[in-house]
């Protein structure tokens, strides 16, 4: 079996080359499935691309991305006493923290003196942070590299953002996540004296979606007669072509959430039957001949069942096909890059 994303090295790469000329100061963020790509690849471009700093989601992330990355390593997920405080690495020059109380601190200093940190902010994300009228204390206290800011999605994080700088007088360097070119325009434009650094995964990595396609192999084809029974549940197909392709849930597929299925129909269709039940109901993400045939039954665990209706050229055996995925839930049986 093979599910595979196959990506254009070159092109790839020099969609990453534009987007860090056009966003200075730029920390990419590599965390989770690496985005599709894998952390290690992720690793080793933001190496390539000349950056001091990388993000990481979570502390389990740290010890490879030391290994695969030589510069800085931003920890997002905030240092906590009772989860972190027997992990490696916690005293390297090369983490940076994050930080949002005084007893977290405290117990990060106690294990690491040097322990290099930020402050996080509580923003309108409501996620984690330090209440707006602490960060300037703790950061002082903490003498720490900077301040950071999770925005929520969208746009209009400006005036926020704007009491956040005016609050912390004495932070020059900020982090901020999910702010928009043209917010950091504008900040910039009132705050000259400050390093505003934005962190970025998803529109740094996809910067160039021509670049890079998931392909599935076809495992079989038959033709099937109206009303022929298949599968693990024995539903019944329409006339034309079973055609069995890899690619199933350990891949990720079919396992999107419904707010990703197309039409309002198909939304309200996974909501009500479950994502995976209501996955005969809806169109499947590989493209076969050209269209996009529907799941005979539910994916299974590394292949998919998909009912090819009557009239539509049936690939062969060993055939490619384009998997339209969301790389961020999808685990590819290899990254080939050519
Ligand atoms: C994941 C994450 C990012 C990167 O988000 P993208 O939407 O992939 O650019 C930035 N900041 C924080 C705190 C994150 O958790």
């Amino acid at each position: 079996m093979s599910f595979v994303l196959h990506v254009d090295g070159e092109r790839w790469r020099a969609g990453h080359d534009r987007f860090v000329a056009e966003h200075p100061g730029v920390v990419p963020v590599v965390k989770g499935n690496g985005y599709g790509f894998g952390r290690d690849l992720l690793c080793a471009e933001a190496g390539r691309l000349g950056v001091p700093m990388i993000a990481v989601g979570a502390y389990a992330e740290v010890p490879e991305a030391l290994a695969a990355f030589g510069g800085d390593v931003l920890v997002m997920e905030p240092y906590r006493a009772p989860i972190h405080a027997d992990l490696p690495d916690l005293g390297s020059r090369r983490v940076v923290h994050t930080i949002t109380d005084r007893a977290d601190l405290e117990s990060l200093r106690g294990l690491a003196r040097d322990a290099r940190v930020l402050v996080e902010g509580l923003t309108s994300m409501n996620r984690y942070g330090a209440p707006i009228s602490d960060v300037a204390q703790l950061a002082g206290d903490a003498d720490a590299v900077g301040v950071t800011l999770h925005l929520p999605l969208g746009t209009g994080h400006v005036e926020e953002i704007t009491r956040f700088i005016a609050a912390v007088p004495n932070e020059r360097t900020w982090f901020l996540s999910h702010v928009s070119a043209a917010e950091l325009a504008t900040l910039s434009g009132r705050f000259p004296e400050h390093e505003l650094r934005p962190r970025i995964g998803t529109a740094l990595w996809y910067a160039d979606k021509g670049s890079y396609e998931v392909r599935a192999h076809v495992l079989d084809v038959r033709p099937v007669a109206k009303g022929t029974r298949v599968g693990y549940r024995q539903r019944t197909v329409p006339a034309g072509h079973l055609v069995v392709v890899s690619g199933g849930t350990s891949h990720g597929v079919a396992m999107e959430s419904p707010s990703s299925a197309a039409t309002a129909r198909s939304r309200a269709i996974a909501v009500t039957e479950g994502v995976l039940e209501a996955a005969h109901r809806v169109r499947s993400p590989f493209t076969v001949s050209g269209t996009m045939p529907r799941f005979a039954e539910p994916p299974h665990m590394q292949c998919s069942l998909l009912s090819l209706p009557v009239g539509v050229t049936p690939p062969r055996v060993g055939d490619e096909v384009p998997v339209r995925m969301r790389l961020t839930t999808t685990t590819a049986d290899a990254v080939v890059v050519s």
